[in-house]
């Protein structure tokens, strides 16, 4: 992303955000409520029109519309807070769809691609279960399967746990943790500061719509350079 800026009516959200996110890396998002993380994701995607700026992924600028963009959003992987699978679909069906419809891949990859994923985020048992009769952590792992079922370039996660029950966090940081082991670049939205000092190779902190620090983990939870990201640890650890 370079010099991007976003406004929602008179707010300024993202001013003259510069990040760059190599191949390979864990990029930790923190900051305080309001600061800008979430649309800083969906930007990525363009689930949020930009003002200026540029983003690219992959080398490629991203597109506005139309088919080009559909392609782009199927390389950007992205997992949220609320699950979002489909209800009256099985698990193994929620997994397939998406590989289907956009990438067009033949029946049998794909269902062997999809059980492969199953068996990844360690539920491969669940396959013909709806929704609805998995745990939440079930379903997010599900929701992580999903969405690597594209074989996308970069994954976002946005608080991918903050709406888990506390005995759910884990099994769903450790399928983060093993895809981040794999090399798998990701940009992740999270509290759980755990996994930000393991799994992370940056932190980026934002306030106030702005990179206030860009850093490795250790430094940033041992010496936070900033008041603002001393107060958001002071309050948060
Ligand atoms: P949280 O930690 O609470 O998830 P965040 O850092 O993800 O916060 P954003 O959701 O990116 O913050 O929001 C940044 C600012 O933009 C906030 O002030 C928010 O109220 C505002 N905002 C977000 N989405 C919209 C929208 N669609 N329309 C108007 N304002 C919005
Ligand atoms: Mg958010």
């Amino acid at each position: 992303m370079r010099g991007v800026q976003k406004h929602f009516g008179d707010l300024h959200v993202l001013k003259d955000i510069d990040l760059e996110v190599p191949t390979g890396q864990v990029i930790i998002v923190l900051g305080p409520s309001g600061s800008g993380k979430s649309t800083l994701c969906r930007t990525i995607n363009r689930l949020e029109p930009i003002d200026t700026g540029t983003i690219e992924v992959d080398g490629k600028e991203l597109p506005s519309e139309g088919k080009a963009l559909a392609a782009l959003r199927a390389d950007v992987g992205m997992v949220f807070q609320s699950f979002n699978l489909f209800a009256h679909k099985t698990i193994l069906e929620n997994v397939k769809l998406a590989p289907t419809k956009v990438r067009k891949l033949g029946k049998a990859e794909v269902d062997k691609t999809a059980k492969d994923l199953l068996e990844r985020v360690g539920i491969a048992n669940q396959a013909d279960k709806y929704p609805a009769q998995l745990s939440g952590g079930q379903q997010q792992r599900v929701a992580i399967a999903r969405a690597l079922a594209m074989n996308p370039k970069v994954m976002l996660f946005d608080e991918p746990t903050s709406a888990l029950d506390p005995e759910m966090v884990n099994e769903v940081l450790d399928v983060m943790t093993s895809l981040a082991k794999e090399g798998m670049t990701m940009v992740v939205v999270t509290h759980e500061m755990g996994f930000a000092r393991k799994a992370g190779d940056r932190v980026v902190f934002m306030a106030d719509g702005q990179i206030v620090e860009d850093t490795d983990p250790e430094s940033f939870f041992t010496a936070p350079k900033s008041d603002r990201a001393k107060d958001f640890l002071g309050k948060i650890l």
